[in-house]
């Protein structure tokens, strides 16, 4: 436990003159307000007033006094600003509403606790796994990235290859100092891919890290003269970024709810439950979980993206796989549609609320297809069952908004306010035309 007066002291034996407080706003970026170490006793004490109108989904002009109020828990020394004149430090807050006092119904960290409390009311708690990809390039000589990709390594090569392992090291180095602990970290399929994931952990501690890692990977890049994206699929006919995450819901002894050694998949009924919750929900969820209109320019068959709503444990065509376990504490499911575009935490409160509404409905499970499901044709896919994910942000919006459930999860005001940012996002991207157009229709028509 990292309390109030761990946090100040820190700030004066390490010599920390600012603390930037971070929320993330309903689109999931990062917002930094910066207070001198000298208010930081004030802004745990009373919090700290800021003006939310000019945050993405926030409050109408009229109401928008807001307050943060930081959680030590979440305190971290700035690994690329801790310099011998002076260090500084971060910590993530939760948002509150100064008429009501009440916790603010679109800071998204809050829609996530009220789906952990969920989940505890019904005496479990969801641990995630988060294995973030990203591109790194070279930026131009203004600084402005290009999609040019920083070397040519496959899966898994080594240096000398590898240019961006230095960079990849550097990154982790910085992410240890903030107390992660990386698992593993290796160069994606693709040329300048990569991939670090981190140890799960529980929601909201993961969701907090999810943001930082962004953080800290694009300021690492920045700091080498290159550009790290996380953007999904900036390159077309390569493999996109995704962001799988692994899920298990513990119960209140520490045990994994869903390891059942007697089951064929080791799955409990539990798990059964929540993932039928997930492929029940997929098509809303994917609004929260792929954000952006390029996100689905990832989610198309042949690239190790799902495009399908059904299960397997073997191949990664599936929109859920259940990855082999060592013991039980590690077994678990993989959803891997969600892209490093996601609003971490609305992402993990509308996954954990769709597996809830599993539970509580007692759904079941299809089959495993233990096929490659890239190679069926529709009538095969019909055979079996299986619905594809929407084909681009606009159905998942209409899905997103035929889902009582995944709004719910997200609360009205977060819905409402998601929804219509997405729609105007689709309605530009309409109003744009492509170089693939240019292409294929200006020497033709
Ligand atoms: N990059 C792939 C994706 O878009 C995933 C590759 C992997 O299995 O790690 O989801
Ligand atoms: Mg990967
Ligand atoms: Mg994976």
């Amino acid at each position: 436990m990292t309390t109030k007066d761990d946090v100040i002291d820190e700030l004066d034996e390490r010599n920390i003159d600012y603390l930037r407080l971070q929320f993330t706003d309903i689109l999931g970026t990062v917002k930094n307000v910066a207070i001198p170490a000298s208010q930081a006793e004030k802004a745990f004490e009373e919090g700290i007033y800021f003006d939310g109108s000019s945050i993405e989904g926030f409050v109408r002009i009229q109401e928008s006094d807001m307050r943060l109020v930081p959680d030590p828990e979440t305190f971290a020394v700035l690994p690329w600003r801790d310099t011998a004149d002076g260090a500084a430090a971060r910590v993530i807050c939760d948002v509150y509403d100064t008429k009501t006092g009440e916790p603010f119904a679109g800071d998204p960290r809050y829609v996530l606790k009220r789906a952990i409390d969920r989940a505890a009311e019904m005496g479990y708690t969801l641990n995630a796994g988060p294995e973030p990809e990203f591109f790194v390039f070279e930026t131009d000589d203004d600084g402005s990235p290009t999609t040019t990709t920083h070397d040519a390594g496959g899966y898994f090569d080594l240096a000398p290859k590898d240019l961006a392992s230095d960079i990849r090291r550097e990154i982790i180095y910085g992410l240890e100092e903030m107390d992660f602990e990386v698992e593993s970290s290796h160069h994606e399929v693709a040329d300048g891919q990569h991939e670090i994931s981190f140890k799960y952990a529980d929601a909201l501690t993961t969701a907090d890290n999810i943001a930082t890692f962004r953080t800290v990977v694009r300021a690492v890049a920045a700091m080498n003269d290159v550009h790290a994206t996380f953007m999904p699929k900036p390159i077309p006919k390569i493999n996109g970024s995704g962001m799988h995450t692994h899920l298990s819901l513990f119960n209140e002894d520490g045990e994994n709810a869903f390891y059942d050694g007697d089951d064929e998949f080791d799955l409990s009924e539990t798990a059964r439950q929540f993932l039928a919750g997930i492929l029940e929900h997929a098509p809303a969820l994917t609004a929260v979980a792929n954000p952006t209109v390029n996100s689905y320019k990832r989610l198309v068959p042949g690239y190790e993206a799902p495009v399908y709503v059904a299960w397997s444990d073997v191949n990664r065509s599936a929109l859920v796989r259940k990855p082999a376990a060592r013991t039980p504490a590690a077994s678990r499911i993989e959803l891997r549609s969600p892209d490093p575009t996601a609003n971490p935490y609305l992402a993990l409160a509308a996954m954990l609320q769709a597996g809830l509404d599993g539970l509580e409905r007692g759904l079941e499970a299809p089959d495993p297809v233990r096929e490659n499901i890239y190679d069926f044709d529709e009538a095969k896919r019909e055979e079996y069952g299986i619905n594809t994910l929407p084909a681009n942000l606009g159905q998942a919006i209409d899905a997103l908004e035929g889902d009582e459930t995944i709004q719910r999860a997200l609360g009205p005001h977060v819905t409402e306010k998601f929804v219509e940012a997405k729609r105007r996002e689709m309605q530009e991207y309409r109003l744009s035309v492509s170089q693939w157009e240019l292409d294929r229709y200006l020497p033709k028509f």
